[in-house]
């Protein structure tokens, strides 16, 4: 059985890592990228967990609390059984690179991806104009017609450094709504990478007619004031910036064509209320691995229970007409001695007793959309 990974960023190199990973003989594997747009050694990606992971080599930090300040109040949340993981780019494509080297039948393809067609039992992707054919193609980068987007997600993130220490190495700040509301639902982050270095990020949930398109001047004006006012750093340099804008959607993708499985952010991987992907597309690499190893197809994937989408679709829906209920929404969801209960909800592995307790304490408007969706 002949693989092509059509894309070799997070999605693709997960997959190529788990299918390496796994013992029953599974065929050549070809991980086809053009190298382009964003340089997987300069991405980096955070994400929670709860247990080990294959590509566990590649975190370099780890937290076990993170700082919350909404509702006029600071408070420091334990993780309980979950860490705070940051991976960056390049430590994540050496951890794979070492992986898929011990497996031997993995080969890395430069060039750009214009078509994926179906031919014969497979499917031939064109790669430079030149066709290679595949049993099963795993696409990150054509995808098939993306779900309408409920909402935005916009991002800018300075890298800070300072003159003197100022950060908390040991605990990153999840969210601060020490910022304007105005526009848009939004916080800073702050992932520190030492006493003098910090990520600081604003983040938006921009409506769905922005289409993603940010208010730079806003954004920078929002990142200029935290820095100066709210964290009162005076002598700094801003280093790196970063942004990004995330289509963030409820409605499911149709992932799987013959022979073409969608992956990673083509496949809806992205947590509609979070923005996160990374640990979902572990998962789903690891499923798509053991279907294809034990079924010798790679469609019998778990699927989440869909209250799930409901919530995510209430949140977005009430956030997006009245930004100040996310402060109001995060202010009551972590106001709690452990940060657990709530990252087991988001990772859609609670149960419905937990989620009844979870959710009794949020603002009704939010119950009000959870309605509105059910008519
Ligand atoms: C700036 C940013 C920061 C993010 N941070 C986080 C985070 O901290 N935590 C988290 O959980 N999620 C994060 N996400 C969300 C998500 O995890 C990432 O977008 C993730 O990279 C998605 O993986 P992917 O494989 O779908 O896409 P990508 O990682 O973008 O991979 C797609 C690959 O396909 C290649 N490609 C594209 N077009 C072609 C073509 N025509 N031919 C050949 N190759 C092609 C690209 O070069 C790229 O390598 C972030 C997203 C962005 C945009």
């Amino acid at each position: 059985m002949r693989i092509l990974i059509a894309g070799g960023g997070l999605s693709g190199l997960s997959l190529a890592a788990h299918l390496a990973a796994r013992t029953e003989p599974l065929g050549p594997i070809t991980v086809v990228d053009d190298d382009g747009g964003r340089p997987i050694a300069q991405a980096g990606w955070a994400s929670w967990s709860d247990r080990p992971g294959l590509l566990d080599t590649a975190v370099s930090r780890t937290f076990d609390r993170f700082r919350v300040h909404a509702g006029g109040r600071e408070r420091i949340v334990d993780l309980g059984a979950y860490r705070y993981r940051f991976v960056r780019g390049d430590d994540f494509a050496a951890a794979v690179t070492r992986m898929t080297s011990r497996h031997g039948g993995v080969t890395f393809h430069s060039g750009q991806i214009s078509e994926i067609r179906p031919a014969g039992e497979g499917a031939e992707v064109l790669v430079d104009g030149e066709a290679m054919y595949a049993d099963w193609v795993f696409d990150s980068v054509l995808g098939p017609e993306p779900p309408r987007a409920d909402a935005w997600l916009t991002f800018r993130g300075w890298h800070v450094r300072t003159a003197a220490p100022a950060f908390d190495p040991a605990i990153p700040t999840f969210f601060d709504f020490r910022t304007s509301q105005r526009r848009a639902a939004s916080f800073l982050y702050v992932l520190p990478r030492g006493p003098q270095e910090a990520l600081v990020e604003h983040t938006s949930f921009a409506p769905a007619r922005t289409r993603g398109v940010a208010e730079v001047k806003a954004q920078r004006d929002a990142l200029g004031e935290y820095v100066s006012e709210v964290l009162g750093l005076r002598e700094c340099t801003v280093g790196r910036e970063e942004s990004g804008s995330l289509p963030l959607s409820t409605h499911p993708v149709d992932r799987g064509r013959g022979p073409v499985l969608a992956i990673g952010t083509k496949a809806g991987m992205v947590k509609a209320s979070t923005g996160y992907a990374f640990e979902r597309i572990q998962t789903d690499s690891a499923a798509i691995a053991r279907s294809l190893a034990l079924r010798g197809h790679p469609f019998d994937l778990p699927k989440p229970p869909h209250r799930y989408r409901v919530f995510d679709a209430a949140l977005l829906d009430v956030i997006t007409r009245d930004p100040a209920q996310l402060e109001r929404i995060f202010a009551a969801l972590f106001d709690r001695s452990s940060a657990e209960p709530v990252l087991r909800f988001l990772d859609e592995t609670s149960s419905v007793v937990q989620e009844g307790r979870l959710l009794s304490g949020l603002p009704p408007s939010l119950y009000r959309a959870v309605a509105r969706r059910h008519r």
